[in-house]
């Protein structure tokens, strides 16, 4: 499959201080697993461009686009607990939100099967009106906002290892966009409980799959076969976009799932199953060990490009099984 891959330096340039998980060097660990398994040559290479205030706008509210822009001005400094900014980190997110929409133009013009941005910030933390969780601004929702305003029907699947609270925040009560999410339960931020189903016209269009510790791949591949094939089939969702966080690997230091580099691969290709070429985009979000980073984004883009690469065996059996038997009970008592 012909990919279209998003790199550049100045994803690297914006600054979150010495010892934040949320580090340039991720995005150098993976070009450096790219490289490592030939990778590198598959994809077709492009350059990024600005999101537009606009474009933000789809998602965001323009106060907060203002406050970004004035705070980073200003010289940046601790927006949370958890999200720095440097000063140039509001036009680096414009970048890593332009990806996506550069991405999508190319797509449409035929050039590609597939887009793998690899952005920092990541996004899916990112809510319409706040910053959070190491996220600015929300570059998988900005994609799925700028699609569903040219009457694209879209579905996020986002198997990064937190809740995307700021994908489901910026969809929750739209019928036009569905969100659905693997999740360690409990974890940061503490959203995504299997009862939010969204509200008024979105009722149905969010489903929740919050797994246990050391929750396998092979029940996160099961759940695609049963639940959310079905789903996409029923909500007639033609986009997909994959907010791949790899903070699910067994070795990430923030998170404790049991996920290898070699289920990133499986659950990729199955994912991808879901949408015809030419409607599928891939965005970095998370992922903290920069060997788990390496490995798993290889497996992600060898998926992508149809080359199976399996740094390690995919994990079966463990935990993960009886979480889904609930979400399917609560979704068939919900669905009536
Ligand atoms: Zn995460």
């Amino acid at each position: 499959m012909a990919v279209l891959g998003y790199f550049d330096e100045r994803f690297k340039d914006h600054d979150t201080g010495p010892h934040h998980p949320e580090r340039p060097a991720r995005l150098s660990a993976v070009t450096d697993g790219l490289r490592r398994f030939d990778l590198t040559e598959a994809m077709t290479p492009c350059a990024p461009r600005l999101a537009t205030d606009d474009e933000l706008t789809l998602v965001h509210d323009l106060a907060y686009v203002r406050a970004i822009d004035k705070f980073c001005a200003d010289g940046g400094g601790d927006l949370d607990a958890d999200t720095r900014v440097s000063a140039n980190s509001a036009v680096i997110a414009r970048l890593a939100a332009g990806a996506g929409l550069d991405a999508i133009e190319r797509l449409q013009d035929g050039q590609a099967d597939a887009a793998f941005m690899a952005v920092r910030p990541p996004g899916h933390h990112a809510t319409p009106t706040r910053a959070m969780g190491f996220c600015i601004f929300n570059n998988a929702a900005v994609a799925a906002a700028a699609l569903a305003a040219s009457g694209q029907r879209v579905v996020i699947v986002d198997f990064d290892a937190h809740h995307g609270n700021g994908t489901s925040d910026a969809f929750y009560d739209r019928d036009d966009v569905l969100y659905v999410s693997w999740h360690q339960n409990r974890l940061y931020p503490g959203t995504g409980r299997v009862d939010e189903w969204g509200s008024g016209m979105g009722l149905g269009w969010t489903l929740n799959m919050p797994m246990p510790e050391g929750a396998t791949g092979e029940h996160y591949r099961c759940s695609i076969e049963e639940t959310v094939a079905p789903l996409i089939e029923s909500h007639g969702s033609t986009w997909l976009i994959v907010s791949a966080g790899f903070d699910g690997h067994r070795q990430d230091p923030l998170t404790d799932l049991g996920l290898t580099s070699g289920d990133f691969a499986d659950i990729t290709s199955d994912l991808l199953q879901l949408a015809s070429p030419g409607h599928r985009l891939v965005f970095l979000e998370g992922g903290y060990d920069l060997k788990a980073i390496a490995e798993s984004t290889a497996a992600t883009v060898g998926a992508m490009v149809g080359e199976h690469i399996h740094p390690e065996p995919p994990s079966s059996g463990g935990p993960g099984e009886d979480a889904l038997a609930v979400v399917e009970i609560l979704r068939g008592r919900f669905l009536g």
